[in-house]
């Protein structure tokens, strides 16, 4: 049988550590967040190897790194009020939910969120909101935000999300056509103006909402 603890401890030093992200926050709570418990029990083998994998209702958990590689982007530095954007299986909610001071997390499909929600209270990770419902307009009376994160690919910055952050605060956010989105840094300074940094090529799921992909048919 597989052991868990083994598996995790070579999955941050192989797909994380080695791949350059080495603060030592992160590194712990990856270390931390039992991330097999994300994931469908039939699949709880596959849940430290390195890649995305299905959770039902054509949703992804997304790969370790990409996880690491973000957080890693939001430069949190303990006391932050975040948002996500996109809860899915509730792994990088976790993972964010040891960094800051509170989380409010939305996600649009509610047998994900009731599923995220279960897990996480049995972690007893009680700094954590969620709602269900269209991210893309943000959640603005739990913001302003210190830092955001949306972890499902978008058309373009929805302008509702970005008009919740923090003077000083981070956006996280894939952004390209439906197949191919690159990792975004928008920076709020504290004069209000945005700044807009490239990061890596990255695969996500896309952003449904008002104003993100519209469903057709
Ligand atoms: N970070 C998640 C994890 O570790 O499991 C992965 C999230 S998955 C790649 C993207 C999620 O965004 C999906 O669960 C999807 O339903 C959700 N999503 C897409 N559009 C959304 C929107 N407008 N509001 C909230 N959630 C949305």
């Amino acid at each position: 049988m597989l052991n868990f603890e083994i598996a995790r401890k070579r999955m941050v030093q192989e797909q994380i550590v080695n791949r350059g992200i080495t603060n030592p926050r992160i590194i712990d709570a990856f270390l931390k967040i039992p991330r097999h418990l994300f994931v469908q029990e039939a699949m709880a083998a596959q849940a430290y190897s390195d890649g995305p994998l299905p959770i039902g209702e054509k949703q992804t958990i997304s790969q370790p790194y990409m996880v690491a590689y973000m957080t890693d982007l939001l430069n949190l530095s303990g006391n932050e009020q975040l948002l996500e954007v996109g809860t899915g299986s509730g792994y990088q909610t976790a993972i964010l939910a040891t960094l800051v001071k509170r989380v409010s997390t939305i996600e649009r499909i509610r047998s994900l969120a009731m599923q995220a929600r279960k897990v996480l209270d049995s972690l007893h990770l009680l700094n954590v909101n969620i709602k269900i419902g269209d991210g893309t307009l943000g959640w603005p009376e739990e913001g302003p935000f210190d830092a955001i994160l949306v972890t499902a690919g978008a058309p373009a910055v929805p302008e509702t999300v970005a008009a919740q952050l923090a003077p000083g605060g981070r956006l996280i956010i894939p952004v390209g056509d439906e197949s191919n989105q690159t990792i975004i840094r928008i920076i709020k300074e504290k004069d209000g103006t945005l700044t807009r940094e490239t990061g890596i090529g990255c695969r996500f799921v896309p952003l449904i909402g008002q104003q993100g992909w519209q469903i057709n048919g």
